[in-house]
């Protein structure tokens, strides 16, 4: 397994809309093992491939407190949406920033798992949030989106800061 290198903020490829995967096979199920890796390691519950530079329509998640439920969803669309949830998240292509989003609670949404068969499943709560999340990230949305003009410009001022500061102690 490998450890991949997840963009951040306000890199451009993060706008990149992802492409329908056309076949499930042991090339993609490495590359989910090593994005539930990437994953785990920066202490995330959610990872779509967007944030690895891979532009394909997949998504991974483990929300589970043990962290022994990683769920990979490939080509998801969510069918039914109900109710509003109101969630502090963060996002590991926004590192450090948590602000509050409007989701909905429960949602229906339709993938292929890992074997690529098709699979229904029903989410509620920080699941839900979280597979709506990735799915933004699929479209090219972040959710400092979602946020006024001035939250999201005082956000990227500063990772671009920092940016310049990391670069500037590795140089
Ligand atoms: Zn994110």
């Amino acid at each position: 397994m490998a450890k991949l290198k997840i963009l951040e903020f306000p890199d451009p490829r993060l706008r990149t809309k992802a492409a329908l995967i056309d076949v499930v096979d042991d090339q993609l199920r490495i590359f989910i093992d090593d994005m539930l890796e990437t994953m785990y390691e920066a202490s995330g519950i959610g990872l779509a491939a967007t944030q690895v530079d891979v532009h394909k329509r997949l998504l991974v998640t483990d929300v589970s407190s043990e962290k022994n439920e990683p769920l990979a969803l490939i080509n998801p669309v969510i069918l039914e949406k109900d109710g509003v949830i109101v969630t502090g998240e963060g996002c590991l292509s926004v590192p450090g920033y948590y602000e509050e989003v409007e989701r909905a609670e429960n949602i229906k949404v339709r993938f292929l798992d890992r074997e690529g068969d098709e699979v229904e499943l029903d989410a509620q709560g920080l699941l839900a949030v979280c597979i709506q999340h990735e799915i933004d990230h699929l479209d090219g949305k972040l959710f400092v989106d979602y946020l006024s003009e001035v939250k999201r410009s005082r956000i990227r001022k500063k990772l671009e800061k920092e940016r310049r500061q990391q670069t500037a102690v590795v140089s």
